[in-house]
């Protein structure tokens, strides 16, 4: 068994799944894996794609900065340490079935499907669950239906709600001095082999919105599903403020 600090001599072995946006590899040790992140874009269940060379060391190095700041406050996740552009390690987890998003400012999808304006900033932060199927189309589910089909019990849906609360108080202080707004962001949660849970998956321009708190500009994946232009352009800029400058 490797200790949590020598991450950075894991073997990659072969790999176990390849997402939309990212390939997830076994390594020597069993509680491990190695996650490389993709040049792929995909949007609108995966109806939409581009590959774009550098968006993959982009997310990498934003995700793992972002990762990093969690860790150092306290919140509890399967990253383990960035390994190079474009590889990350992490502790092997199980997967919740459930997409947790937290809104701040009303956009996407929740304006789509109530009819309600874009860009009102709501009163406290609105979090959504929705349930992890390609199939289906990822539809929103309330905590009930995740409660009464066994994707997750009581205690962990608080923690996940507790966890998702958190990570939005303490990104939202990390961006505002940077002169981004934190519209939304969607989360996912895994369990480990001892039954600890974890926030796991990815932390980035594709699974947050950006705007900037000046010009309003969007500097996120809604620069490729509206075909805004100047793409990774908006992933160097939020690379560029988190790194304060230094690329
Ligand atoms: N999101 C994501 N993966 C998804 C769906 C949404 O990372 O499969 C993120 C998205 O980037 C945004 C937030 O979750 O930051 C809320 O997205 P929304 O439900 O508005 O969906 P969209 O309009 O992107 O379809």
């Amino acid at each position: 068994m490797t200790s949590s600090t020598d991450f950075k001599n894991l073997t990659q072995g072969k790999m176990i799944y390849e997402g939309k946006a990212k390939r997830l590899y076994e390594t020597d040790d069993p509680g491990r894996t190695i996650i490389e992140y993709k040049d792929s874009f995909t949007a609108f269940n995966g109806e939409k794609k581009a590959e774009m060379s550098g968006k993959g060391r982009l997310n990498n190095l934003i995700s793992s900065f972002i990762f990093e700041f969690l860790a150092k406050n306290g919140v509890t996740m399967h990253f383990l340490g960035r390994l190079d552009d474009l590889r990350q390690a992490a502790v092997r987890v199980k997967i919740f079935p459930l997409e947790v998003v937290l809104r701040n400012i009303t956009t996407g999808s929740l304006c789509k499907r109530l009819g309600v304006e874009e860009g009102m900033k709501l009163p406290r932060p609105l979090i959504e669950f929705y349930y992890k199927d390609d199939a289906l189309g990822d539809p929103i589910v309330t905590e009930d239906h995740a409660l009464l089909f066994g994707w997750a019990d009581e205690d962990e849906i608080s923690l996940i709600k507790n966890v998702t609360l958190r990570v939005n108080q303490l990104l939202k202080d990390l961006l505002a001095p940077l002169g981004v707004v934190l519209v939304d962001f969607k989360l996912e949660f895994g369990k480990d082999a001892s039954g600890r849970l974890l926030l796991a998956d990815e932390i980035s321009p594709d699974t947050c919105r950006f705007w900037d708190s000046s010009t309003g500009d969007k500097l996120d994946k809604d620069r490729f599903r509206k075909d805004l232009g100047n793409v990774l352009g908006a992933y160097e800029e939020i690379w560029r403020r988190l790194s304060g400058g230094n690329k």
